[in-house]
């Protein structure tokens, strides 16, 4: 049988590397493509040096120019998630989203190659429908800090969707919901990683706003099988919603990390950031129905893996 050659973009991120070692479990060939904005060698040093070394290939590369290389599947992940790094130089993320995006369909095209892009619930904003089902077409600010990524990332859905109907390219669209785990940076600046970090050092935990807004956190094992489902499934495109279900206060996250980590931590509020989605909460309906898939990991179990993550790297 022909060996599947699978391309990740993004692949030395928090997600990336994951997903990285999920395919070299199953026998293919991985390239991992990064410029390492965020990502890091760390993250993907046990599969250069490991077992399966000879399967996986590192390409240092920025996605904004084009590449070309011969692959079955492209993940296409490149792109900071978290919004202290999408908005450090967020024209450079509109390009990456954009140009990046184009690129891959670009390859694509030229390869015939099956890609996947990861999209976000940000293309939801601040969602007036709740939970969020892929049918509601969102309620996002076009001008504000957020929206180098929200645009940027709907851009990336229509640009799937184009090529699809105009040059038959076999595209998956995933909206990621947002997923915490092992090799999130220190410096991540998402919340997970930030209230773990703190209270670990017992410095003051940082609530941003009242810490009512809501969000639902998915371990990162159960979004790899996501991700890998829905690249395999044959019969439907997306976009499909990805994420846990169970919808949790900020606040609340924060009190279940000081406690998890026995943390003598005091909280503290800061304001809230421009355009902070007030509740998010996937409806997983057609992820359960069509890939035959759902998060299996709770929420207590993901985060004491989590913490015993951060316990080895601080
Ligand atoms: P991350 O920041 O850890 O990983 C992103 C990776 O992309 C990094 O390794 C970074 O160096 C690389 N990268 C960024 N710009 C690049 C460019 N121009 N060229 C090449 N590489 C580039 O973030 P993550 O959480 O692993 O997210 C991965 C993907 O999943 C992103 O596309 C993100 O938008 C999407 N996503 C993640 C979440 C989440 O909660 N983790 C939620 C929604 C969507
Ligand atoms: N947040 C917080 N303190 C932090 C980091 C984030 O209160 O130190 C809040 C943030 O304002 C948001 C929620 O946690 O309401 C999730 O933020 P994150 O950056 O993880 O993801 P996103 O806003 O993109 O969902």
């Amino acid at each position: 049988m022909k060996q599947l050659r699978v391309l990740v973009t993004g692949g030395a991120g928090f997600l990336g590397s994951h997903l990285c070692d999920r395919l070299l479990d199953t026998g293919a060939e991985v390239l991992c493509l990064d410029n390492f904005f965020t990502g890091s060698k760390a993250n993907i040093r046990h599969a250069a040096y490991g077992s399966a070394m000879e399967k996986f290939e590192v390409i240092r590369h920025d996605l904004v120019e084009p590449i070309f290389l011969e692959v079955d599947q492209i993940y296409n992940l490149a792109c900071p998630a978290s919004p202290v790094h999408y908005q450090h130089n967020p024209v450079k993320t509109v390009k990456t989203n954009v140009m990046g995006t184009i690129n891959m369909l670009g390859l694509a095209k030229r390869v015939k190659a099956r890609i996947l892009q990861a999209s976000t619930s940000e293309v939801y904003g601040n969602p007036e429908q709740h939970p969020q089902k892929e049918t509601y077409w969102g309620h996002v600010n076009p001008v504000g800090l957020r929206s180098c990524y929200d645009e940027g990332k709907r851009v990336a859905e229509t640009l799937m969707m184009d090529y699809h109907r105009q040059n038959q390219i076999d595209v998956r669209i995933v909206r990621i919901f947002n997923t915490y785990g092992p090799r999130m940076a220190v410096s991540d600046g998402r919340v997970v990683s930030n209230f773990i970090v703190q209270a670990m050092r017992n410095d003051p935990i940082t609530i941003y706003g009242d810490g009512s807004q809501t969000r639902s956190f998915c371990y990162v094992s159960d979004m790899v099988d996501g991700l890998m489902k829905m690249m395999n499934c044959n019969h439907i495109t997306g976009p499909v919603n990805l994420g846990n279900p169970e919808e949790y206060s900020i606040e609340r996250i924060a009190e279940l990390i000081l406690e998890s980590t026995h943390s003598k931590s005091q909280i503290v509020y800061r304001p809230l950031p421009q355009d902070d989605p007030v509740r998010r909460c996937p409806d997983i309906t057609i992820a359960q129905k069509e890939l035959r898939w759902k998060p299996v990991v709770s929420l207590r179990q993901g985060l004491e893996k989590t913490i015993e993550y951060f316990r080895q790297v601080l």
